[in-house]
């Protein structure tokens, strides 16, 4: 397989922190502030906007820990039940902030109450007589608040979009009123963060035709490490008590429209495995009393019913990040069939499992599953290609088995977290030198 594009930047080693650990010396570990202003690092995954952006930040600051680096990952408290600080590991910590009311508000409510953030987290800094030379925001909101932290300190800003709002508009068919505005952030982000991570090369394109020509860009992928967990099919199936003579169609996905679910729901509905009579649809995600996610739950649980797919269908709810593994690799085939997916986490998880995906063909899907080679894609909203692809795999076992073996080849080559995050740790590294010296000339 190819090596990835884009890799233009000096390697540079691991911090060296074991040796002076062993020695019995103190040794101050580079501070850097990860900033996720509405994806809380350690907060429960897979309800209403708790996904993929959670897992990033998460994962990003417990590995670059682990290879040296002192982090702190601030996000805005939502439950005054919830504590300020949790500990994730020695060197890696989650810093809720206060910043406005202290409850779920929705993303798109949020802006106004960002400069209380950018206070709360220099009093924060202040009280800890912390630096932070370099600061990775997430998310357009956040990377407001580096923008402002960049005006009062020399700081490195390096910054991953998430989801942009150029692309997202396209398909979404109600603006919100703060559109113009994210619009403009996003490309002032560009503009003058001193780099900007694409999660994939479909990104990068965007960014460069949709956003802004000016600012520097580095691609790097999103990684995961499931596959250090990968069982057999039968081991998983036995521990989740799914029947080893089914074929199991899997969606896991938070209940939001743009997640296409129902696209997944009419496909097994038209698959021949329903019409032979052994199809399963194990649907993984959950949803909170009286919000959105219920509503959208409800909706796709009516066109369960409507396509005669109620007895063949489970509602898994929300499970926990280290359980899903176990979906993963009991399923015969994971059905992403969103409208829009700036990266999507869930591809590279199931075929880190070993296991094949059909996908929209739109966004970071095109970049991370390799048609024919380790799943199909298919248009979004087209539920009879997706039902077409979904039969292709479960009645090809030979073709299933090929998709199987070099997913999870895939996966290890090009999307392994240790070494994306290294490639991670590298740029600041580089950033944070060239500051240096800068400031020295
Ligand atoms: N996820 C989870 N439990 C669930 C549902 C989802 O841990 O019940 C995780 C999933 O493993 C993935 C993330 O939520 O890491 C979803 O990320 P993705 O990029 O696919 O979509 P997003 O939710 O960010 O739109």
């Amino acid at each position: 397989m190819k090596p990835l594009d884009g890799d233009d930047l000096p390697q540079s080693h691991k911090l060296k922190t074991e040796g002076y650990e062993t020695n019995k010396l103190v040794h101050l570990r580079q501070a850097i502030a990860l900033i996720s202003d509405h994806a809380d690092p350690a907060a429960e995954i897979g309800v209403e906007e708790a996904g993929g952006q959670n897992v990033y930040v998460r994962q990003l600051g417990e590995t670059l820990a682990s290879l040296g680096w002192q982090v702190d990952m601030f996000t805005r408290k939502v439950d005054p039940k919830t504590p300020a600080i949790v500990q994730h590991s020695p060197h890696c910590r989650t810093i809720r902030l206060v910043a406005g009311p202290e409850q779920f508000i929705p993303r798109d409510e949020i802006f106004q109450f960002m400069p209380q953030f950018v206070q709360a987290f220099e009093a924060f800094r202040l009280k800890e007589a912390i630096h932070y030379p370099l600061v990775h925001t997430n998310y357009w909101l956040s990377g407001w608040i580096g923008l402002q932290l960049k005006k009062i300190h020399k700081i490195q800003l390096v910054h991953t979009y998430h989801s942009l709002g150029v692309v997202k508009y396209k398909v979404v068919p109600n603006l919100s009123p703060i559109a113009d505005t994210r619009l403009s952030v996003e490309k002032q982000i560009l503009e003058q963060a001193d780099c900007v991570i694409a999660n994939s090369p479909q990104e990068q394109e965007y960014l460069r035709t949709l956003v802004s020509q000016k600012g520097h860009i580095k691609v790097i992928p999103c990684g995961t490490d499931n596959y250090l967990r990968t069982v057999s099919k039968e081991q998983a199936r036995a521990k989740l008590g799914l029947d080893p003579a089914e074929e199991i169609v899997l969606c896991v996905a938070r209940f939001d429209p743009r997640k296409g679910i129902e696209t997944a729901v009419r496909a097994c509905a038209k698959s021949r495995a329903k019409t032979i009579g052994n199809l399963r649809l194990v649907i993984v995600g959950g949803s909170c009393p009286g919000r959105i996610d219920e509503q959208e739950r409800k909706r796709i649980e009516q066109i369960v019913q409507e396509v005669g797919l109620a007895e063949r269908t489970v509602f898994a709810g929300r499970v926990d990040h280290n359980v899903l593994p176990f979906y993963y690799s009991a399923a015969d085939v994971c059905v992403i069939p969103s409208y829009y997916e700036p990266f999507g986490l869930v591809a590279i998880e199931a075929m880190a499992c070993g296991t094949p995906v059909v996908a929209s063909n739109v966004g970071g899907l095109k970049f991370t599953v390799l048609p024919e080679q380790t799943g199909l894609l298919a248009p979004p909203q087209d539920t009879v290609a997706f039902a077409t692809a979904i039969d292709k795999i479960l009645l090809d076992k030979q073709f299933s088995k090929q998709l199987s073996t070099q997913a999870s080849v895939l996966v290890r080559e090009r999307f392994s977290l240790v070494s994306i995050v290294s490639q991670l740790s590298n740029l600041y590294q580089y950033l944070i030198a060239q500051s240096i010296e800068r400031c020295h000339c």
